[in-house]
């Protein structure tokens, strides 16, 4: 265990933001992880779990207690069950899970992040989500005190959201569980019309699963969503706004303000329909790259927000707030922030 008093934090996030930690540990051995956040616990100190802060935004203020950063590791595949610790690296994890032939995780590659956070947010991308292929959960529990296991049904997952997202200060995962499947070097089937449409196949079909993986990191490239240091288009937390989820009166009323405009509409379960937050980003007319602060929407993706290497916190939050409210003002759609907030708001 490793601790650092008075710890710069925003070299530890992708958006590289944020304040200082009044103390930072990293811990390597799950042994590690549970005795920091049971000492944390114990002393009433705030507690913050990093992974690899690719989903936070970080006050300019700092953290005033304990930021715990997972840094166990732990790759093990039996058959097509694979066993990750939370700290592995996920996309690192994904890319030999399709070495090892396997399918079930292939179109979330290029992912940055921690496997352990990958359940909190039920991390998804281009058709497919870790719900999907999650068997279990292991995880301290800071309400009984314990390390307990969770079956798949039991981490109510849906579209970005979990019970470890709802109830944030009771769960640190330890390890992740996944069932993946012998497809005979083939891909699951392909859900993503764009995936489709670039690998030349119809929705539905399986690929080579290589040619699964390559294709979804070159069109993920190609948006800024693939870490590079040189490229502050991927000074991100990702998407910053989820995908508006709308009820079946809220979709009425929003097709009603589009005239003659058509929006992207998807099923999203009973009575509700998803539309894309980076269509109405773009139509509420912030196109690509617009902003002329240290913060400004990535130059190849409207849905997320970017640090051009002299942002603060507030930067990036008045662009966040000009883009919620410009949206609000054009479609009465709300947007809603992906990332985890640290001692701010939107
Ligand atoms: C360029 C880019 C592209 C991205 N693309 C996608 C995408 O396609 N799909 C997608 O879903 N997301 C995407 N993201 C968001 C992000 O990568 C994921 O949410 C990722 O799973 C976050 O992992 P992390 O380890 O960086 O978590 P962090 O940012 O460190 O933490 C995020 C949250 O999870 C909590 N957490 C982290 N580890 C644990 C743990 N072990 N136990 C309990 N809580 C924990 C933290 O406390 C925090 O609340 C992208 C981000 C970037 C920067």
């Amino acid at each position: 265990m490793i601790e650092q008093m008075d710890a710069p934090l925003a070299p530890l996030t992708t958006l590289r933001l944020g304040g200082p930690a009044r103390r930072l540990v990293t811990a390597g051995t799950d042994a590690e992880v549970v005795a920091a956040v049971r000492a944390a616990d114990a002393a009433g100190e705030p507690l913050l779990v990093l992974g690899g802060g690719s989903n936070l935004v970080i006050g300019d203020a700092g953290f005033p207690g304990t930021v715990l950063r997972i840094a166990t590791e732990g790759f093990a595949l039996d058959g097509t069950l694979l066993e990750l610790a939370a700290g592995e690296v996920w996309s690192d994890a994904v890319a030999r899970t399709v070495a090892a032939g396997l399918a079930g995780l292939e179109f979330l590659a290029g992912i940055p992040g921690s496997a352990g956070a990958t359940p909190v947010q039920n991390v998804g991308a281009y058709g497919q989500e870790v719900a999907e292929s999650i068997t279990e959960v292991v995880a301290y529990d800071r309400l009984l005190g314990e390390t307990v296991t969770l079956a798949n049904a039991d981490c109510a997952f849906s579209y970005r959201h979990s019970r470890f997202k709802a109830d944030p200060d009771r769960y640190v995962v330890l390890r992740v569980r996944f069932r993946l499947a012998d497809e005979g070097g083939l891909s699951s089937p392909v859900k993503y019309a764009e995936v489709a449409r670039a690998m030349g196949v119809e929705p539905e079909q399986r690929v080579k699963l290589g040619d699964a993986h390559a294709e979804v990191l070159r069109l993920r490239a190609g948006k800024g969503m693939v870490l590079d240091a040189a490229d502050h288009d991927t000074w991100s937390a990702g998407s910053f706004f989820t995908n508006p989820v709308l009820t079946e009166a809220q979709f009425a009323a929003f097709t009603a303000r589009l005239g003659d405009l058509r929006a992207p509409a998807y099923p999203a379960g009973e009575g509700l329909t998803k539309t894309s937050a980076a269509w109405l980003i773009d139509h509420a007319g912030f196109r690509k790259g617009h902003g002329s602060g240290p913060a400004t929407l990535s130059t190849k993706h409207t849905l997320a927000l970017t640090n051009r290497g002299s942002a603060t916190t507030e930067d990036l939050l008045a662009l966040a707030r000009e883009v919620r409210d410009g949206v609000r003002a054009a479609f009465g759609v709300e947007l809603v922030n992906e990332p985890v907030m640290v001692g701010v708001s939107l």
